[in-house]
């Protein structure tokens, strides 16, 4: 790549110097330089491995990824949490290929078998295509996986000692069929969870279970493998290990890879003279700014990725950076995005590769090619989601000598406004952590279910399944679907594949189909749960990055008719929305107030919905709808002041609806900071006198059936998470409430009754009672030590019916 003169601090001056914009850095980070640190190969890698890896470049190992080799050769769960191009892989490849490599010098040929999971098929090939470099052909790498032909399945079954595949697939296809792989199972000695922190929530209480049952049959064949897990850097990484494979876990955290210096900046668009809902102010989108940003980078000659959220936002943010540029500059810019063909996208990564480009706009970072690295800068409109994307993101910026910088430019809303105001919050510790719950009754039945198909259930494995377990177990014999026998197991009783029954991926209920009304042509599909939200008539449905109009929504047949569109706005559903206490698990007083995490029943109603301009935020109308009302049981955090409080927080009666409104609004903002959900994940309701509670009581909830784990990562995480809202919402510079603090893209209520000062307030008086340690409760529920989601027969019910759904208003 052509060498670049300007320092990243000096290109920052200018972009925060240009156009009176120096109001607008709100943050700069020095990251310095860090040297690699090497560790010698540990005992048992076979020297065919070190051969293969000193053929790559690799002499000797990083310490973490050596610390982590020796701890797989150990037999230990291994979970490795380090940066982005760490060289996780080869931490867990070494030993597994090492011990494969081992295992072909067997009379079979194949003593020793592996197990690698990945959520995407691409990065399972990539995998191959990486254990292929490392070994000799003997060790037979091979997929499986949806696209595998029958006559490549036995041949695979029988003969390859290294099967890369995905949960689906063992959920499926492996598990059910253990017979046919029992010669695999039976010399399994690893399972390579890779990318482990992408199963989180529902999905991820899923996969646990799945792995569950993958090791009672390991176990009946008389094998004990070693998980090994990669992750990206994220909160308790051990923790999320455990409650995955249900097995005490090591964490190697410690990244002795070498890293360039970056300067990183954090980057706040001004308000417009624009007005959004109830007259707010509304700021510059992110991604106007980053095509300001963007085109100023290319002026100066700078290599620079913007990373932006939708592939609309990716050919705007090029066209713009073009149209200020002008000839000849303008041909030097281009759009990167998901749709392209692959000989277009070759070209393009070439292209930026050589410096013939000097600006891309681009979807995601999982799209971009490997050789898309060492880049001068990169924008990124918008916080991804967590601090893994960011840094996966940032990491594309710099090579080893040469600084380079990178740039997150807040959107409208209380996470990035708080993220931009407080930089701890992304390069002090890691917060967020990967949230599960496997114990979830609704996760759990199903399996149990598909775990009694591969092998009857008995008492003993009830340690493996967790506490609720037996009671499950009666209330699936009552409802017919599995029978005790006379020796005391369970088994399955129905003609049909128990497996099934369960979608890891959906949160149940039958999905709605996306269909594009002109050609019958399937697009995809959304949760039963969140279809009354997302694809009602009339809503404007962004599918992979395009956009679609919602003709119809039928909800008899579960299928929403689209028609490709381009029209000036999005749209809001409006709905509402009440919350009952089915039982309080655990609470906590703070002072005068009290903080509880338990089981409620939430139910929802869309009764129309907002057309808002996309350039702008402004309302444009509003239409009614006729839905009928969903109920959902799960799992919530709330909390409750007293009337005295408010009478300290001078907030009156009257003024209480805004207050507690405006701070459930942006507590939903935050908790994606602690928990790695996104706010379509949780819901919330704010209620100024609560029936089980006769208090004022605000209610955070998970959206899905039985809970997914973010409520009671909000429970346990309370005192950071409130006071992080109530300086989101202090830190906003607006007057009476915007997008960046206490309004809500989702808001069920369009956005009314909001009251900025009072809410602070009301948080104030709140979190002036709260633990000084703030770390409530930790030892109950660390561990999965709670028998979770709402009551079993509740989970056996929605199970036998199928009638689950997702809601999620706030
Ligand atoms: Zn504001
Ligand atoms: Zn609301």
């Amino acid at each position: 790549m052509p060498p670049r003169h300007t320092s990243p601090e000096a290109l920052l001056k200018t972009l925060s110097t240009n156009r009176g914009r120096s109001d607008r850095l709100t943050h700069t980070e020095h990251l310095p330089s860090r040297p690699a640190r090497h560790s010698s190969w540990p005992e048992g890698i076979r020297p065919e491995i070190r051969e293969a890896a000193r053929g790559l470049g690799v002499a000797e190992p990083w310490a973490h990824q050596a610390e982590a080799m020796e701890l797989a050769k150990a037999g230990r769960t291994v979970v490795i949490a380090t940066g982005t191009a760490s060289g996780k892989s080869l931490g867990y490849l070494a030993p597994v290929l090492s011990d494969l490599l081992d295992g072909t010098e067997a009379r079979n040929g194949r003593g020793t078998t592996a197990l690698y999971l990945a959520p995407t098929k691409a990065l399972a090939a990539d995998q191959r295509r990486r254990a292929a470099e490392l070994v000799p052909p003997r060790v037979r790498v091979a997929m499986y996986d949806g696209d595998t032909p029958p006559e490549e399945r036995e041949w695979v079954r029988q003969y390859a000692s290294y099967v890369l595949t995905n949960p689906d697939m063992l959920h499926r296809g492996i598990l059910p069929g253990h017979a046919r792989w029992s010669s695999f199972l039976k010399a399994l000695r690893y399972v390579v969870v890779d990318e482990c922190h992408s199963y989180r929530g529902v999905f991820g209480s899923h996969v646990a279970q799945v792995l569950r049952r993958l090791r009672r049959l390991c176990a009946r064949y008389g094998a004990q493998p070693t998980f090994l897990l990669a992750s990206a850097t994220t909160a308790e990484p051990g923790v999320t290990a455990e409650r995955l494979t249900g097995l005490p876990a090591v964490a190697v955290t410690e990244d002795a890879s070498p890293r360039g210096p970056l300067v990183f900046a954090l980057w706040e668009p001004p308000l417009t003279e624009y007005v959004g809902e109830q007259g707010a102010p509304v700021r510059r989108t992110a991604t106007a700014e980053t095509g300001y940003l963007l085109t100023d980078l290319v002026e100066s000659g700078t290599r620079t990725v913007a990373f932006v959220r939708s592939r609309r936002a990716a050919e705007l943010v090029a066209l713009q950076a073009q149209a200020l540029l002008g000839k000849p500059l303008a041909g030097r810019v281009a759009a990167y995005r998901g749709g392209y063909l692959a000989e277009e996208r070759r070209e393009l990564e070439r292209d930026l590769h050589s410096g013939r480009l000097l600006g891309l706009a681009s979807t995601s970072a999982l799209e971009l090619g490997v050789d898309v690295s060492g880049l001068d800068a990169v924008l990124m409109a918008g916080y991804p989601g967590t601090r893994a994307s960011l840094w996966q993101q940032a990491g594309r910026a710099g090579r080893e000598a040469q600084g380079a910088l990178a740039v997150l430019i807040a959107r409208d809303d209380p996470l990035d406004t708080y993220l931009v105001h407080h930089p701890e919050a992304l390069f002090a510790n890691p917060v967020e952590a990967t949230v599960l719950d496997p114990d979830n009754p609704h996760v759990l039945a199903p399996h149990l279910c598909a775990a009694a198909a591969e092998l009857p259930i008995t008492e003993s494995d009830t340690e493996l399944f967790g506490p609720s377990t037996p009671q499950l177990l009666a209330i699936l014999e009552r409802r017919g679907l599995l029978r005790r026998r006379g020796d005391g197991s369970w088994y399955w009783t129905r003609r049909e594949r128990a497996a099934d029954r369960v979608d890891l991926r959906g949160s149940g209920g039958n999905p709605v189909q996306i269909v594009e009304a002109s050609t019958g042509r399937l697009l995809g599909t959304v949760d039963a749960a969140a279809a009354h939200t997302t694809v009602h008539t009339g809503a404007v449905h962004l599918h992979q990055g395009r956009t679609y109009l919602v003709q119809d929504l039928d909800l008899e047949t579960s299928v929403a008719l689209v028609e490709a569109a381009d029209p000036p706005y999005t749209t809001a559903a409006r709905d509402i929305t009440s919350v009952s206490v089915l039982s309080t698990d655990t609470s906590q007083e703070w002072g005068e107030a009290r903080l509880s995490f338990g089981s409620v029943e939430v139910v929802n109603q869309v009764v129309g919905f907002l057309r808002k301009r996309i350039s702008t935020g402004e309302v444009l109308g509003e239409t009614k709808l006729d839905l009928p009302p969903r109920t959902l049981r799960t799992r919530a955090v709330w909390w409750s002041v007293t009337e005295d409080q408010l009478f300290d927080a001078e907030i009156p009666f009257d003024r209480l609806p805004g207050a507690a409104h405006a701070a459930e609004h942006a507590s939903i903002g935050l908790l994606p900071l602690f928990a790695t959900c996104d706010r379509w994940d949780i819901g919330g309701v704010s209620v100024p006198l609560h029936p089980d509670t006769g208090l004022p009581t605000v209610f955070v909830y998970d959206g899905h059936p039985g809970g997914a784990g973010f409520a009671e990562r909000g429970f346990r995480r309370a005192v950071q998470w409130l006071t992080a809202t109530r300086d989101a919402i202090a830190a906003c510079e607006c007057e009476r409430g915007c997008p960046s603090c206490v309004q809500s893209p989702k808001c069920g209520n369009g956005n009314d009754p909001l009251d900025k000062a009072a809410a602070v307030r009301l948080l104030d008086v709140l979190l002036a009672g709260a633990p000084v340690d703030g770390t409530p409760a930790d030892g109950g529920l660390v561990g999965g030590g709670l028998v979770g989601g709402a009551p079993p027969e509740a989970a056996a019910e929605a199970q036998a019916e199928d009638g689950r759904h997702r809601a999620s208003p706030e």
